[in-house]
């Protein structure tokens, strides 16, 4: 198994993968010096290199783990290195421009657009971990060109590394996370943004409690990661950042009328909704 991007996602993976005796050997690819250094030293993977073409000239799986704008610019590469009958899936966190690019790059039907929802805000093969998958949803997003055999077999390796599956087209899910992931990180960074702009010299923010500190959480996330994610994400999350705004100004017009019914309102739905939310997901 070739793992292009040996970070949390694709050493986390990388792990599993060896600690259940999946994978003969796990092959990191990385660009970084460091990095391969580290992951030699974790035992993430049985080797590691910075040359692609080497890295899939035996592979019978190849694992795209790098920023969504990487998978789809490294798409055409590994088509052109990996054997025959390689099956190649990747781990990003949009879907519909890359299940485009791997449909484009394999004709044949052997990309497996997926997508774990698992992680953290921490990044880098130091962050990798076993167990990162387990109880946590795999989304498999195929395209009428996804070979059913292949399919069947990425859905299969993820099941054995602890996930539960499901399918879902690639539009779907990408207006469903903008909407639970990638709305929530926009915001924590504008909220960032703004509480710096207000910070003037040091005199607020060292006042600040466990709410500033849990809400923005997600803001210490990969900066090159997310901004890939909202560049390439871009309609749906416009989309959830115009109804966003509109329900900031109802709470803006509802402080300015000193309408206290009208926040009490959206406040206790809000909590209602948020108590549903650790039931539903
Ligand atoms: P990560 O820990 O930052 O690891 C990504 C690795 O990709 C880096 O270690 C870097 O390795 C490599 N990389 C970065 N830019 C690259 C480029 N332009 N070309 C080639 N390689 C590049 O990130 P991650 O959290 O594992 O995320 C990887 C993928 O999983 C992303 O597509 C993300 O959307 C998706 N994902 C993330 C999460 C999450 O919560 N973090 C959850 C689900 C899915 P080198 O510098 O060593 O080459």
């Amino acid at each position: 198994v070739t793992i292009i991007g040996i970070g949390l996602i694709g050493g986390s993976l990388a792990l599993d993968l060896r600690q259940a005796g999946l994978a003969e050997r796990v092959v990191g690819v990385s660009r970084s010096a460091e990095n391969r250094r580290l992951a030699t030293e974790r035992g993430l993977t049985t080797e590691t290199t910075n040359d692609l073409a080497a890295a899939l000239r035996a592979a019978d799986l190849a694992v795209l783990a790098v920023p969504v704008t990487a998978i789809v610019g490294l798409l055409p590469q590994v088509a052109q290195h990996a054997p025959d009958g390689c099956l190649v899936t990747d781990v990003g966190s949009v879907k519909g421009p890359i299940l485009a690019a791997g449909d484009a790059a394999f004709p044949d039907g052997r990309f497996v657009a997926g997508h774990p929802i698992a992680g953290s805000e921490h990044s880098g093969p130091a962050a990798a971990r076993t167990g990162l998958f387990v109880q946590h949803t795999w989304i498999a997003t195929p395209s009428a060109r996804t070979s059913v055999d292949a399919e069947e077999r990425i859905t299969a390796l993820w099941r054995a590394v602890g996930a539960t599956t499901l399918r879902m087209s690639a539009a779907w899910h990408d207006d469903v996370f903008a909407t639970v992931s990638h709305l929530p990180h926009l915001v924590a960074y504008a909220l960032m943004d703004a509480v710096m702009t207000l910070e003037q010299g040091g005199e607020r923010v060292k006042f600040s409690a466990g709410g500033l500190r849990d809400f923005t959480r997600i803001a210490g996330s990969d900066p090159v990661m997310w901004r890939d994610i909202f560049l390439m994400n871009r309609a749906p999350l416009l989309q959830a950042v115009e109804a966003y705004r509109a329900a900031l100004d109802r709470l803006e017009a509802a402080i300015r009328a000193g309408d206290g019914e009208a926040l009490s309102r959206v406040f206790a739905q809000a909590r209602l909704a948020r108590k549903e939310l650790g039931h539903r997901s």
